[in-house]
């Protein structure tokens, strides 16, 4: 039995800040984690300033290719508003393995089933025992699963369906764009081209609101690869995109049981408007950790429920 303080299940940007967090303070921590680093996510990569500034990192030590977006081509109701912004983009692929090997917490590669709670304690798969318990494993999150899905149950109309795919690809576009509520899609769909020579397109809303309007994320997907071969943005290209789900913040429960978190796409965070997850994930991560340290109550009130302000005014800051 591998016995430590608190064990975190899952590495990608929640559980990695937390055990970061926890590591700064000198705890007990070990993540578990079902995949080998580095592992692709489903992801634009799409980070805002505030990711760095929650970290303590200053942008230009990040190790690898980081894109700055100081604009941003907003499409709305076939009208194009270009406007002046301060985002980045990651590869998630290089992210997640940055922040991990960041964190300087154990790391185990395994995949968690089962949670139980005995003498004060949880116990993982009868293999690792912990005090206190940090899901942090995204939207498919076993804690949640085991001990949060009753307490806070996730609404259908807060579930996001996304495809998308990155590759390599040298395109002669080099700014992002979105493209709002196209063919009556309740959410959006990007292209994103990446530092290091890599572009990310994809296409992410509501899936009940596409459904009531007989619908599906595929049926937009095509829609969009059309417009962008017609608009001659991305030409030619065999695409074969991956898709997955998670939850827009909708606070129906605590995030906090006994001395079990979930945190990140595990507790449903992202923000309502833009579906944004990394930001609120690492945020909910670090604000974990200084609940488990003791410095003070966490629960979610320093996590933006919204992007939009950020986009429009992103030298304010959100504060936490
Ligand atoms: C197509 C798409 C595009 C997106 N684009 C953006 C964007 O541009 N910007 C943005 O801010 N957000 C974006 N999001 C949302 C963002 O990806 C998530 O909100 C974010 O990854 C949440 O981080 P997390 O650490 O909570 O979970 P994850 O990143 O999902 O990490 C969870 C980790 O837990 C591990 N895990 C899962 N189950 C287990 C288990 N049983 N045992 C052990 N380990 C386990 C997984 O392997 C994974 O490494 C996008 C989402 C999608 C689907």
């Amino acid at each position: 039995m591998v016995e430590c303080e608190v064990l975190i299940v899952g590495g990608g940007p929640a559980g990695s800040s937390c055990a970061r967090e926890l590591m700064k303070a000198g705890m007990d921590v070990c993540i578990l984690e079902k995949e080998p680093f580095p592992r692709s996510k489903p992801c634009a990569g799409w980070i805002t300033p505030e990711v760095f500034t929650d970290l303590g990192v200053d942008p230009a030590d990040y190790p690898y290719p980081l894109g700055a977006l100081n604009r941003l081509n907003i499409h709305i109701f076939g009208v194009r508003l270009p406007l002046p912004t301060r985002q980045y983009s990651v590869r998630r692929y290089e992210f997640d393995a940055w922040l991990i090997n960041l964190s300087a917490a154990p790391v185990r590669t395994h995949r968690v089933r089962t949670i139980r709670f005995l003498d004060s304690h949880y116990l993982i798969d009868d293999a690792y025992r912990c005090r206190y318990l940090v899901g942090a494993g995204g939207t498919c999150c076993p804690v949640y699963e085991s001990l949060f899905s009753a307490l806070r149950p996730r609404d259908g109309e807060s579930r996001i369906v996304a495809l998308y795919e990155e590759f390599p690809c040298e395109t002669p576009h080099r700014e992002g764009s979105l493209w709002f509520f196209d063919h009556g899609l309740p959410g959006y769909a990007w292209f994103l081209p990446k530092a290091g020579g890599y572009l990310n397109v994809g296409i992410g809303g509501k899936h009940l609101g596409m459904k009531r309007k007989g619908r599906t994320i595929r049926s937009h997907w095509e829609a969009f690869t059309r417009k962008l071969e017609e608009g001659f943005l991305l030409t030619g290209h065999p695409y074969s995109p991956r898709g997955h789900w998670y939850y827009i913040r909708n606070d129906t429960g605590p995030t906090r049981l006994g001395n079990a978190f979930v945190i990140g796409d595990a507790a449903g965070l992202a923000t309502r408007d833009m579906g944004e997850g990394i930001g609120p994930a690492v945020r909910s991560g670090i604000l974990a950790a200084r609940e488990i340290i003791g410095k003070r109550p966490t629960a979610t009130r320093g996590i933006s429920r919204f992007s939009l302000p950020g986009i429009l005014l992103p030298d304010r800051g959100r504060p936490w």
